[in-house]
């Protein structure tokens, strides 16, 4: 049989990263082991020297994350990728991977609040300086804020809460222009409902703890690399890929591993040093989760349109927001990207006091009030109160976060049931 074309998403998510041979497991095997034995110290030598690939640490490589993986690269569209003990670790390592003391970095400034402070805070003592833009600004604002030690540009799919839709095809432009990769979270959006290497993205990172594992279970990140940013071009920017590395006797990652090198170099000194690796039992449990991505991502689609709906027209609500309600802002970037349908994530304000949102979320009774978020069971938060209390009131204005601001993850249980928890709620406030 030959192959005309690449699977779709939908079987792609179901069958990609593991093709078991004659006689072996049909669902993906928990490589439940730290090390792996070899008839031969020269054979184990070559896997150290990085002249082989193999395994023979998990701390590095394991089949099951490596499976897993596999499927997530092959899903983005990429050529190679590496699972991570957390979203966190991905964005960190996706970074630090290009850039280290002397260095600097330009961000959203409505990313996720956990990566605005990586970047603000911790990277910053690690000699990284971060300047965030407002990814609403011109290109000429954005363009002026490079400088000769620009390492990368740095953006959300769909921001994590203030649901703003990344340009990406602009910001890769800018970034190119520039001489830089683009790095794109696409936690939000998946690769069910939009792939950025597509737009030109050159790097994607992702927390898998949220859609992708969909069921709450799991802690989990990737970062995935397109191989088409040309780091040789550009060798003065990125000598840690372009140069040899001490640390494996001189070996040059661009030209040892030509496409995947930005990948084994991340996992060869990063998660060799720093160990941020996803337990196999987790990957496991992320795969289980993305054999439904493409079904559960539409769901969640479905029912957060329902809900943004139900909630524009209720007189009790101040304001929604949703990228799918037309007269959104995010509307047409929305349309572009997100062709499938968004995420679940609807944020929304209340007529009344901060006291009215408290107590409308505590008469919900369907959906928890959880820091969680892209769950298969619907869930509220109030990022002033709850995850981004560390931001002060500028802080939270400019990544777009209003006070009286409700993050309300729409779930896949029936939109009917969750509108009706909502009206109630309403009812009793
Ligand atoms: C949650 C989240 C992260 C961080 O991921 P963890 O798995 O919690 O470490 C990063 N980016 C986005 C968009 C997120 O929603």
């Amino acid at each position: 049989m030959t192959m005309t074309k690449q699977p779709n998403t939908g079987t792609l998510c179901v069958q990609a990263g593991w093709t078991p041979k004659n006689g072996e497991a049909r669902q993906l095997p928990i490589y439940q082991s730290t090390t792996f034995k070899y008839d031969s110290s020269e054979q184990m030598a070559r896997l150290f020297d990085l002249a082989e690939s193999g395994y023979f640490y998990s701390r590095l490589q394991n089949p099951t994350c490596d499976s897993v993986a596999a499927k997530i690269a092959t899903l983005e569209g990429g050529v190679a990728a590496m699972l991570t003990s957390s979203g966190q670790a991905a964005s960190f390592f996706a970074v630090f991977n290009i850039a280290e003391a002397g260095d600097h970095i330009i961000a959203s400034n409505t990313i996720y609040g956990g990566t605005f402070n990586l970047f603000g805070v911790t990277l910053k003592k690690m000699g990284v300086e971060c300047t965030f833009i407002d990814p609403e600004w011109s290109d000429e604002q954005i363009q002026a804020c490079f400088r000769p030690n620009t390492k990368l540009l740095f953006g959300e799919t769909i921001s994590n809460p203030a649901g703003h839709v990344c340009d990406i095809e602009r910001f890769a432009r800018i970034a190119h222009e520039n001489g830089v990769p683009l790095i794109i979270d696409n936690t939000f959006a998946t690769p069910a409902q939009c792939r950025p290497f597509e737009w030109g993205a050159d790097i994607i990172v992702h927390s898998t703890t949220k859609y992708m594992d969909g069921h709450g279970a799991a802690v989990g990140g990737c970062v995935v690399d397109s191989g088409r940013f040309d780091w040789e071009a550009y060798a003065h920017k990125f000598p840690g890929l372009c140069t040899p590395d001490e640390s494996y006797h001189g070996l040059t990652y661009t030209k040892a591993f030509g496409q995947a090198a930005y990948i084994v170099k991340a996992t060869a000194q990063l998660m060799r040093d720093l160990g941020c690796c996803q337990s196999p039992q987790n990957a496991y449990l992320l795969n289980l989760g993305l054999e439904s991505l493409h079904l559960r991502m539409n769901r969640h689609a479905a029912n957060a349109q329902a809900v943004a709906d139900f909630l524009a027209a209720d007189s009790r609500v101040a304001w929604v927001n949703y990228g799918g309600l037309r007269d959104n802002k995010n509307y047409a970037l929305s349309q572009k990207y997100l062709a499938n349908g968004g995420c679940g994530v609807v944020s929304f304000g209340l007529k009344g006091s901060r006291e009215d949102a408290v107590r409308f979320m505590d008469a919900l009774r369907l959906i928890s009030i959880a820091t969680h978020v892209a769950d298969a069971r619907s869930c509220v938060l109030h990022p002033a109160s709850h995850t981004h209390r560390q931001l002060t009131d500028e802080q939270l204005s400019a990544a777009g976060i209003a006070p009286d601001l409700i993050r309300l993850s729409v779930g896949i249980e029936d939109a009917d049931d969750i509108i009706a928890d909502i009206r109630q709620a309403l009812d009793a406030k």
